[in-house]
């Protein structure tokens, strides 16, 4: 008979079954559980049960396999045999167990872990009578049936409750006997017992059932509740923002109890190898005396600093700085890890990967290379490309926080500064984010561009919960009055890279009235307020921003580079992705300045202009809606005449910020009516500066109108129909080109026609710019180099792309058309049902943020081969926002592209990206690195 499938996975004793490599089984606490447990650290014996179990569970109408009770029951054995007591005991010191749920990736505060399990009536007078410690029994069992209920039997707050109903019962009987808030450490062992009585009345009243008291049934009750966790709202809102698919499942982790909650030389603590805010090598994290691990994180007493136990409890602080080493050796990177003391005795109850801010990584990457812990090339790996932006945010500006006012200050949880109007609720704050942001006279606030903009918003509590997420997704910062830097706020703050101060005790926060007080002043409900998450300061009002110091560096050359210590460390790490990297990254800009600022973040080159930009500015409307209103081919000439001098100084402008690098330049590619006024006084203006009649206008608005514009007169179809707006357009880039090569400065011109579907389409237009290019080297007497290629937008321009090769030089997707296209979805018009997509998991990632690779992906792939089956070696590359994603990026390593094209503040994230893709091929190529690796791991 074939073996039957192992479920469970056995930990303890300084031995494992499983390793830290196995994070898809075991899921990452239970994998590293397991390693902890290997290389001798002190870590309560347990079992893992596999996530396989968990698919199991999903696919079987919520049932297990046959063989997990016999293999359950068989782990439970092994911890009773290490740790010499017995599940269920009733006459000597019982056996308890945690049960604990662990997805592949950490989902901090995502599932719920269940302390004490197989305490019942009888156990716990064992528990009693083993500790002669009755306060510390009792404090077990009535935590044990209070998680119990809430978990597992569901006993939570009702829509029309305002609080916890155990946490109502505890309130009412506090104030009957004591008449006020004591802490629940002050509660005798009568008073637990009272407090049992009550819970288990409160559980069959609102459940009908008893409370089991058999703690196997408790235990399988417990392990289906985090199986059940797996798809509970907040954890499928969380999986949704990190992509994390659902079929990964959790892990269920059983381990022995250890008690943080004896007395005054035991407690719980959670710490970092180091600072995880900002980066500091330094023993970082906290604690609380007499406690169980759940009270560090959920902010209800504020803990201590973790360096207060070098005088609380030396010996266990000593070891723990021991393990603080051991860890970072081992796992060569921070950890994140939770401990509990049991006189005076240190455990180790988890550790991971630690969350950091990119300023923290950015850190700990150049620290460790120094520290020889690290390779450089591991230290560009361990640089979250998506986080990388967090460090060119605004911070506020100098003098003007020099003169605020303070009026509270907290633990500095995430770096980085936000202004927002405060709301005091996660639902109103995820509402007001909606908002359009009016200012004091009721004008729309725009941003440079001359967008509207949505209010700014800051959540600020007490203390967050993971009822919170969404409140915390849509605020710029978070601002708590209590809890401490592993707080829930300071964690989830961490991960998202949000602005957060916490534990901001001078705040009194009213959630009746919706006002908070502080330093004397009451602040309602959205007023603005500012916080710094790098010093831990909170202000009033509205506190102006200023550019990070790379973009004073780098952009507006105000400050010394070697003065920055961000600036140089963000230097040293661009360096070495440009030594690895195989991608480009170029960048779209329409302006010179935008170019200058890109090629300042080591962009190579622009991969698109987008010419129509260069149309609203100024007089040049007026001629370009001449243009489109003129009668005649002679007419329509005239108006392009005046256009010329302007797109030609444009480009004289890019190619002399360029010096030297290429320019990809694309042709007229909206539809003519986006030029045209639609509103009646704007016509009748237009007509009165024009000298023709308002009907004439009207009638041309009219015929221009479309029903699918995305679809309609557009992209390369203008210049085909109308070829002297093509042929204006190629004589003001080659007479550009002219003009700067005889300054003196190289330039490289790549024409790119937009919108092509058909060769024929585009022999039409090279033929024009090939005429224009010939005709302006005469006049001009210079030779030019320059390039005329295509973009690959719609579905028919990817599959004949080989047709296509023939004639174009180069390629460049345009991938948010081509999404558009491919997908028959308007990116514009998407709103409406994406939202309901993503929550069906129609739609994993939007797809105008990031390559739908299995759709879009496949077009991308066809072209590549087709356009190199006719040109071998052809360039190619993507313009459109996707090329500062960095999963897209690693998409178009893939795929073999020369290069991506970002807008400029993203051109670090594409490069930090586009090099660990390279170094990802590197460990698949070396046969000899991949062998260590896997060894590390072990
Ligand atoms: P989360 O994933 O929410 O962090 P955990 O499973 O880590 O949940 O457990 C929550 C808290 O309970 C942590 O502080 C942890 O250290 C503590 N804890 C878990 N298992 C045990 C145990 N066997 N003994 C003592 N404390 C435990
Ligand atoms: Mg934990
Ligand atoms: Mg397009």
């Amino acid at each position: 008979m074939a073996k039957s499938a192992k479920y469970v996975y056995l930990f303890g004793n300084k031995k494992a079954d499983g390793h830290g490599g196995m994070k898809p089984l075991l899921g990452g606490k239970g994998a590293n559980l397991a390693e902890m447990s290997r290389i001798g650290l002190p870590v309560p014996p347990g079992f893992t049960i596999t996530t396989e179990v968990c698919t199991y569970y999903y696919e079987n109408k919520k049932t297990y396999p046959k063989v997990l009770d016999a293999q359950a029951r068989e782990g439970v054995a092994a911890i009773e045999k290490i740790m010499g007591t017995k599940f269920g005991d009733t006459k000597a010191m019982p056996l308890l167990v945690s049960v604990r749920s662990g997805a592949r990736d950490s989902m901090p505060g995502m599932m719920d872990t269940i302390l004490n399990l197989g305490l019942n009536d009888k156990t716990v007078l064992a528990l009693v009578a083993a500790t002669k410690n009755e306060r510390f029994a009792w404090d077990c069992y009535r935590r044990f049936v209070q998680m119990y209920g809430d978990v597992v039997m569901g006993v939570q707050k009702g829509k029309n409750e305002d609080h916890e109903p155990f946490e109502v019962v505890i309130h009412g009987f506090k104030h009957e006997k004591y008449h006020s808030d004591i802490e629940d450490s002050k509660l005798t062992a009568a008073d637990q017992q009272e407090l049992l009585l009550r819970f288990k009345a409160l559980i069959k009243e609102r459940t009908g059932t008893e409370f089991p008291q058999d703690p196997w049934k408790q235990l399988w009750g417990a392990a289906g509740a985090v199986f059940g966790s797996w798809m509970n709202d907040r954890a499928i809102v969380y999986r949704r923002k990190y992509g994390i698919p659902t079929e990964w499942g959790t892990a269920v982790s059983v381990q022995a109890m250890v008690y943080g909650n004896t007395g005054d030389n035991s407690g719980s603590g959670v710490a970092f190898t180091r600072n995880p805010a900002n980066g500091t090598k330094e023993f970082y994290g906290e604690f609380l005396i007499n406690a169980q691990g759940e009270d560090v994180v959920a902010g209800v007493r504020t803990p201590e600093p973790v360096a207060q136990l070098d005088k609380q409890m030396p010996a266990a602080y000593k070891e723990l700085d021991n393990i603080r080493k051991t860890l970072e050796t081992h796992f060569k990177d921070v950890q994140d890890f939770e401990f509990t003391i049991q006189d005076g005795k240190v455990f180790m109850l988890q550790t991971r990967n630690g969350k950091r801010t990119a300023m923290a990584a950015l850190k700990f990457s150049m620290d460790m290379v120094d520290e020889k812990l690290i390779d450089w090339k591991t230290a560009i790996k361990r640089n979250p490309a998506d986080q990388l932006e967090q460090l060119l945010a605004p911070i506020f500006d100098v003098k003007a926080e020099k003169a605020a006012r303070v009026i509270a200050k907290g633990l500095p949880a995430g770096p980085g500064a936000a202004s927002g109007k405060f709301y005091l609720n996660a639902d109103r704050a995820d509402a007001a984010a909606k908002e359009w942001w009016m200012d004091d006279k009721g004008q729309f606030v725009l941003n440079k561009h001359g967008d509207k903009l949505k209010q700014p918003v800051l959540l600020v509590r007490n203390e967050t919960t993971p009822e919170d997420l969404r409140g915390m997704i849509a605020s710029e910062g978070i601002l708590t009055a209590k809890g401490g830097v592993s707080s829930h706020a300071a964690l989830v703050a961490r991960q998202m890279g949000k602005v957060c101060v916490c534990g901001a005790g001078a705040l009194q926060i009213d959630y009746a009235t919706k006002t908070l007080t502080a330093d004397g002043v009451t602040y309602k409900e959205g007023d603005f307020l500012s916080i710094n998450g790098t010093l831990g300061n909170v202000y009033a009002g509205q506190l102006p921003t200023a550019e990070s110091e790379i973009i004073q560096v780098l952009v507006q050359k105000s400050l010394d580079g070697k003065k920055s210590d961000t600036y140089t460390k963000f230097a040293t790490l661009m360096n070495w992705c440009s030594k690895v990297t195989k991608l480009q990254v170029r960048t779209n800009a329409d302006t010179p300045e935008q170019a200058e600022e890109a090629v300042a973040f080591g962009a190579t080159g622009i991969g698109l202009t987008r010419t129509e930009h260069m149309f609203f500015e100024g007089n040049r409307i007026d001629a370009m809606r001449e243009m489109i209103l003129a009668d005649s081919v002679a007419d329509r000439k005239a108006a392009l005449a005046k256009l010329l001098p302007y797109q030609k100084g444009d480009f004289v402008g890019i190619f002399k910020a360029l010096k030297g690098l290429p320019a990809t330049i694309r042709f007229l590619d909206p539809p003519l009516h986006e030029f045209l006024p639609h509103e009646d006084a704007a016509q009748q203006d237009l007509a009165k500066k024009m000298g023709v009649p308002v009907e004439k206008i009207k009638q041309r608005v009219k015929e221009l109108h479309e029903f699918n514009p995305m679809l309609g007169f557009r992209g390369c179809r203008l210049g085909i129909v109308h070829s002297e707006i093509s042929e204006m357009q190629a004589r003001a880039v080659f007479e550009a080109a002219a003009e700067v090569q005889k300054a003196g400065i190289k330039v490289k011109p790549e024409v790119m026609i937009p919108l092509v579907g058909f060769k024929r389409e585009l022999d039409l237009q090279v033929a024009v710019v090939h005429a224009a290019a010939k005709a302006v080297m005469a006049e001009q007497k210079v030779k030019l180099n320059y390039m005329v290629g295509t973009m690959i937008e719609i579905p028919r321009g990817a599959l004949t792309a080989d047709e296509i090769a023939q004639t174009a030089e180069f390629f460049s997707f345009g991938t948010n058309d081509l999404t558009q296209t491919c997908l028959g979805m308007s990116r514009d018009d998407s709103g409406s049902f994406l939202p309901s997509y993503a929550e069906l998991e129609i739609i994993k990632t939007n797809p105008f943020a990031s390559i739908d690779q299995s759709g879009v992906g496949q077009l991308m792939k066809i072209a590549v081969e087709k356009g190199n089956q006719s040109r071998p070696g052809m360039k190619m590359g993507i313009c459109g926002e996707h090329g500062g994603d960095p999963s897209s990026v690693r998409f178009c390593h893939k795929l073999g592209l020369n290069y991506v094209s970002c807008s400029p503040r993203r051109v670090p994230v594409a490069r930090l990206a586009a090099a660990q893709a390279a170094l990802e091929d590197e460990v698949g190529a070396k046969p000899k690195g991949a062998k260590k690796a896997s060894k590390a791991k072990r």
